[in-house]
C-alpha cells in the first residue's frame, strides 16, 4: 500500500514571514488528524526555517522548492541540499515546470540536483510533465519518458525501496490555468509512469514509489483524482495558499485514504 502525499507548493507567496507563519500555524490547527495522509508544505527559501518551527508539534512536513547541485562554494544564491536538510526539511521540489522554464533547468540539472538531495537525505519530488503543444502533439509520453530517464539516471543505488523518492506529474498546460486533467487523463499517464519506473528501478520498487499529480487541484476535485490507481497523492500550488482551502483537499485524501 502507497500512502497518499499531498504537499502544497507555495511558490513565491505569502509576500511576508508574519503570512507564512500565520498559514503555517492556521494549517496545523486545522490539520485533520488520524488518517495517515501525508502533509507537507514547501514555502520560498526565506521562510523554510520558520515554517519548520511553526509546524513543529504536528506531522506537517516541510520542502524546498529547488535545491542546488552543489554542497558548497561560490555559487551566489544557491541553496544546498545539507543546508535544506540541516533546517529539518524532509523533502525538495526538484524541476518544476516553472523553474525548467524560467530558469533554464534541464533534465541534466534536474538529474545532478536529484543526486545531491539523496546523498543529503532529503526526498526529492521529482516533477515532469508535457507543455500543451507537446500534448497536442501526441509526445506525451515520449516527454515524461525522457524526463524520467534522463532526470532519474543512476540512481539505482540511492532509490532501494522506493520510499527515498517522489515523482509528481504536472501538466504544464494545468498548472494554475484552473484546467485540470481528466481523472481518465492523468490515471493514463501515471501509469505509464510507474511502467517506466519499474523499467528504470524494478516492479517492486516501481509499485511503491508515490506519484503525485499537480496542476490545479482544489479539494472539489481532489476525491475523484485520489482514487484513480496510480494517483498516489497531490503537488498543490494555489489551493494551498489558504489553509482552508489545503485542509480541504487533505479531507478528501483522508476519505480515499479510508475507503480504500
Ligand atoms: C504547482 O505549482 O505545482 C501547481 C500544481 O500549481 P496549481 O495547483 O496552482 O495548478
Amino acid at each position: 500500500m502507497r500512502p497518499i502525499f499531498i504537499a502544497g507548493n507555495w511558490k513565491l507567496n505569502p509576500p511576508t514571514l508574519a503570512e507564512a507563519r500565520q498559514l503555517a500555524v492556521d494549517l496545523k490547527v486545522q490539520l485533520p488528524s488520524g488518517s495517515g495522509v501525508e502533509v507537507a508544505v514547501c514555502p520560498p527559501a526565506a521562510f523554510l526555517a520558520p515554517v519548520v518551527e511553526a509546524v513543529s508539534g504536528s506531522s506537517i512536513k516541510v520542502g524546498s522548492q529547488d535545491s542546488s547541485p552543489h554542497a558548497s562554494g561560490a555559487y551566489t544564491g544557491e541553496l544546498s541540499t545539507n543546508m535544506v536538510k540541516s533546517l529539518g526539511c524532509a523533502y525538495a521540489v526538484i524541476g518544476h515546470s516553472e523553474r525548467r522554464q524560467y530558469h533554464g533547468e534541464t533534465n541534466q540539472s534536474v538529474n545532478q540536483k536529484t543526486v545531491a538531495a539523496l546523498a543529503s537525505g532529503l526526498v526529492p519530488i521529482v516533477c515532469v510533465g508535457e507543455t500543451l503543444a507537446e500534448r497536442e502533439d501526441s509526445v506525451t509520453f515520449a516527454v515524461v519518458e525522457q524526463q524520467l530517464r534522463e532526470g532519474l539516471k543512476g540512481l539505482s543505488d540511492s532509490v532501494k525501496t522506493g520510499a527515498e523518492l517522489v515523482i509528481a506529474y504536472e501538466p504544464v498546460w494545468a498548472i494554475g490555468t484552473g484546467k485540470v486533467a481528466t481523472p481518465a487523463q492523468a490515471q493514463e499517464v501515471h501509469a505509464f509512469i510507474r511502467q517506466i519506473l519499474a523499467s528504470i528501478f524494478n516492479s517492486a520498487i516501481a509499485d511503491r514509489l508515490v506519484i503525485q499529480y499537480g496542476g490545479s487541484v482544489k479539494a472539489d476535485n481532489a476525491e475523484e483524482l485520489l482514487s484513480q490507481t496510480d494517483i498516489d497523492g497531490a503537488l498543490v500550488g494555489g489551493a494551498s495558499l489558504k489553509a482552508d482551502s489545503f485542509v480541504g483537499i487533505i479531507t478528501a485524501a483522508n476519505a480515499v485514504a479510508v475507503s480504500a
